[in-house]
């Protein structure tokens, strides 16, 4: 088959608004050929083994497996990340926490931790936009750090730790400036469970219980025993949790609980400082 027979019959094939553009990113992929290339050489013939490969990624989009497992990447912060079904697929509005951070965090040489951290975006990002800031990263999934390591690696990112800790549980006793995590916070009843990309990803980092707030409300009450005195704690959380958020972090003894919206104008992140 010719280039422009793929990608015409995996585009009819595929459901997605973007299937043009899907059928050029898997065809791209498994051909190690460019974009361009596909666009200037419709003509050329492919080898079977590129087209049976791509017949089988066009069946698993089909059948809804994300785009971004099926070509093993996503881009967070401006990082090419490696990504798998061991973890979350990172999204935009964690781009926004990452820019929260920064924005609050003025210090030249923090010491901070990312709480499950799974393919590692948010310590990764953090640190390549702060070199001189020391950075721990842990997640309880072994599978998922693997992932995270391998990110570390080719990103040749020196400022990052990663170890396995159910939150705090593992993390010996010392304080930081700066705590941050994306936890689940998905209620384990959600209709949004159901459809598109989250049906295949790893439901341990989507779902918490007590209506999503389980975690996020384990987080806050433990953070400040491993906070610096005028530390920050940033989290992300679904965009009718804030409120709850907030009262929580009151209640604790934080102060200047703050929240931020994201591009859709939905709460997404909030923090505050200890004590
Ligand atoms: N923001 C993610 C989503 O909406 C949820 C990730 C999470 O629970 N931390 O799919």
């Amino acid at each position: 088959m010719t280039i422009s027979e793929c990608l015409r019959w995996a585009t009819a094939l595929l459901p997605s608004d973007s299937a043009n553009l899907e059928a050029h990113l898997l065809l791209a992929h498994v051909s190690g050929l460019g974009r361009t290339t596909l666009y200037a050489w419709p003509e050329r013939e492919l080898t079977l083994g590129v087209v049976q490969q791509y017949q089988a990624l066009v069946n698993q989009r089909q059948q809804g497996v994300p785009i971004a497992y099926l070509l093993g990447q996503r881009e967070f912060y401006g990082l090419d990340l490696q990504v798998d079904q061991r973890v979350l697929i990172p999204r935009p509005e964690t781009e926004l926490l990452v820019d929260v951070v920064l924005e609050h965090t003025l210090l030249e040489h923090a010491k901070v931790l990312d709480l499950g951290t799974g393919s590692g975006a948010i310590a990764l990002a953090l640190a390549s936009q702060r070199p001189k800031w020391s950075i721990s990263a842990v997640d309880q999934s072994e599978q998922a750090l693997a992932v995270a390591k391998a990110n570390q690696q080719n990103l040749r990112s020196k400022n990052v730790e990663f170890y396995r800790s159910n939150w705090f549980a593992s993390i010996p006793q010392q304080s930081f400036d700066l705590i941050v995590s994306n936890p689940p916070y998905v209620e384990p009843d959600s209709e949004y469970l159901r459809q598109g990309d989250v049906r295949f990803e790893p439901i341990n980092a989507l779902v918490a219980q007590n209506n999503g707030l389980a975690d996020l409300f384990a987080i806050i009450d433990q953070a400040p025993v491993y906070l610096k005195p005028g530390g920050f704690i940033w989290l992300e959380h679904g965009f009718q949790q804030a409120e709850h958020l907030r009262q929580r972090l009151i209640d604790r003894g934080y102060h200047g609980a703050t929240t931020c919206r994201d591009l859709q104008g939905l709460d997404r992140v909030t923090g505050a400082q200890w004590p």
